[in-house]
């Protein structure tokens, strides 16, 4: 079987143990003599699938017993709009940190359901940073502050979590499980399984329980938290069988080490690429800071940008995929998310280096 380096940004990469699993019992789960994708969410077999995933994250994550733990559908991009649909509480103003394309999608949609106030932006110097804290302007009467913890477009990361007075809200989307973080110091953290977690479908919420049960009238029973919560996040019929490969994901992460060393593989992954970089004199370039340099997504452009068609090409037919810069940003942009391994780090170096040497 040829496997490809795969550096998509999403849907990416999976373990190839876990697809093993999966193939192994597709067709009769656990005895069934069904596959799980066709047994209801309501049965035994499911809802411990559902307890055992729940359990695992819990362990990997520590998460505290006061927050729920929701496996939701619709997306991070959902979250946009659901994060404020729920957690204003009578408030009618929110903070938000703008680093990135995505942040700025999260603040357009929050814009439907309230007062969106920029509390620091790195716009001006073309998102290559987080801005300093000492430049924010908080609210204390915000019913949140929102940040997008790792910028999967800009390669923009935060080195640590904001401080903050009101409830930190966090769009982990491209890093929960990628490295350690303190759940205790957010209200809600929200990720798409897609990047670090497993495949699409599945969009996972930690939510500290004292911010529940104030959502705005409007909002459908599906994306209210508080019924979700209750409902043991079966308030419809869930993505079951994205929800089950997300769960052999979690599995896989707390049999290998867990997050420290996941999180010391993606720091090892990701500095073999700006070592290459940076060593490239100026054939190759990332435009972020070195302390917000992202542990996920590295986006880099050619000084010949008319060569990066010419790299994207032979880097496929090298088996090096899903390397296009996003549509917005254009370049190169290499995603080395959990199950993407050091060995395709390597081999995207060496390509580099071997690039450089032909056409530099
Ligand atoms: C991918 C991503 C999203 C959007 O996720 P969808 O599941 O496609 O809606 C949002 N935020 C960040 C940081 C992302 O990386």
């Amino acid at each position: 079987m040829a496997r490809s380096y795969n550096f998509s940004a999403g849907p990416a990469a999976l373990p190839l143990e876990v697809l093993q699993e999966a193939h192994e019992e597709f067709f009769d789960f656990a005895g069934t003599g069904m596959s799980v994708m066709e047994i209801s969410h309501r049965s035994g077999v499911f809802i411990d699938i559902a307890r055992q995933a729940e359990a695992d994250l819990r362990a990997i994550l520590n998460v505290p017993d006061n927050y729920k733990v929701l496996f939701l559908q619709g997306g991070a991009s959902l979250q946009f709009s659901q994060v404020p649909m729920n957690l204003l509480r009578g408030r009618t103003r929110a903070d938000y940190l703008h680093t990135g394309l995505w942040s700025g999608k999260a603040i357009e949609a929050a814009r439907r359901y309230c007062a969106v106030r920029i509390a620091g932006s790195s716009a001006p110097t073309g998102f290559d940073r987080v801005p300093a804290p000492e430049e924010w302007r908080l609210d204390p009467g915000a019913a949140y502050l929102h940040y997008t913890e790792n910028e999967t477009v800009h390669g923009v990361q935060f080195p640590a979590a904001p401080e903050a007075s009101v409830p930190l809200v966090c769009d982990a989307c491209s890093s929960l499980l990628s490295k350690p973080i303190d759940v205790s110091r957010h209200g809600l953290i929200y990720a798409a399984a897609q990047k670090n977690m497993g495949p699409a479908g599945v969009t996972v919420v930690l939510v500290d329980e004292a911010l529940l049960d104030g959502a705005l009238p409007i909002t459908p029973d599906v994306l209210n938290y508080a019924q979700a919560a209750r409902a043991d996040s079966m308030l419809n019929t869930p993505a079951t069988f994205s929800w089950y490969l997300t769960g052999l994901t979690l599995r896989w992460i707390l049999r290998t080490g867990g997050l420290d060393r996941i999180h010391q593989a993606n720091q090892a992954k990701t500095g073999l690429l700006y070592r290459a970089i940076d060593a490239s004199g100026g054939f190759y370039a990332n435009k972020v800071l070195p302390a917000f340099r992202s542990i996920n997504n590295v986006p880099f452009f050619l000084a010949d940008t008319a060569l990066e068609s010419v790299f994207l090409r032979q880097a496929e037919s090298a088996g090096l995929m899903g390397l296009k810069g996003h549509s917005s940003a254009g370049g190169i942009r290499a995603s080395l998310y959990n199950a993407v391994d050091l060995r395709a780090a390597a081999a995207l170096a060496d390509f580099m280096a071997d690039f450089q040497r032909v056409r530099g």
